[in-house]
């Protein structure tokens, strides 16, 4: 689905990705791990060209993303993403929120983009808040309408950044748990997170990132388990 190839990102003088390579395949959880500043949010957000890589290639569906001629928006609407921060639009129902991106983007009439909705929301649990607005909702309710707002498009692929990072601990395991169901229902998906014991249990691959390379690549088992890099395994004393 996602192929990168020596993606290179700098800010000014700052070097930020030195050359990464990856490949994100159909059905697959991808999860990237590091210390803070290692470039793990820049990177997934080359994928949707939030940032614009400095140098490399990075094809979504066989589409070089980094061609101008290249259709962004097209391959963005295949990519649902999820933020540490909500983003939930504050003046919006539940409902709403989950709605309009259908109804003004991908032109589905009001009543086929609430059915879609409706489905996705009660996918999350919680489908009783429908009418609710945000402030209204705990961190983990609002994050998991964040997850259904991007499920009710239809994506290809699901990127998420740190999504459990901004809430209380009890509020983690609601969210989690509705990304394991994701997972096991065969979604495609990039996965920032300090969450080890999620990468250990559903991540098909990890990735251990530090100072804008990827130092480590494998299986859970191997990455997280046995890792057999010196920086991974300082990474991982401190965070285990
Ligand atoms: P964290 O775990 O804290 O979220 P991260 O691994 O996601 O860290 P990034 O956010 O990708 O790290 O940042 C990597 C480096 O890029 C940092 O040095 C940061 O200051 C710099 N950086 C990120 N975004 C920008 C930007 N928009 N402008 C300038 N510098 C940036
Ligand atoms: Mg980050």
């Amino acid at each position: 689905v996602v192929e990168v190839v020596d993606l290179h990102k700098s800010f000014g003088s700052n070097h930020v990705l030195q050359g990464l390579n990856a490949t994100i395949r159909q059905g697959e959880v991808v999860c990237v791990i590091g210390p803070s500043g290692s470039g793990k949010s820049t990177f997934l957000r080359c994928i949707n060209l939030l940032e614009e890589p400095t140098s490399g290639s990075i094809k979504v569906g066989g589409d070089e993303v980094t061609d101008p001629d290249c259709d962004i928006d097209a391959i963005r609407r295949n990519m649902g993403m999820v933020f540490q921060q909500f983003n939930l639009f504050p003046h919006l129902s539940v409902l709403d929120n989950c709605t309009i991106a259908q109804t003004t983007v991908l032109g589905r009439s009001k009543d086929e983009a609430q059915a879609k909705a409706r489905e996705n929301l009660e996918k999350v649990g919680i489908s009783e808040k429908e009418s609710a607005f945000p402030a209204q909702l705990s961190g983990g309710q609002q994050q998991r309408v964040a997850i259904a707002r991007a499920l009710s498009m239809d994506p290809k692929l699901m990127l998420f950044d740190e999504p459990t990072s901004a809430l209380d601990p009890e509020l983690v395991g609601d969210v989690l748990s509705v990304m394991r169901r994701l997972a096991s229902e065969g979604m495609t998906m990039f996965v920032v997170t300090h969450e080890m014991a999620f990468a250990r249990e559903v991540a098909d691959r990890v990735i251990f990132m530090d100072g804008g390379n990827i130092v480590e690549e494998g299986s859970p088992e191997q990455v997280i388990g046995t890792p057999t890099e010196e920086r991974t395994k300082v990474f991982l004393q401190r965070v285990l």
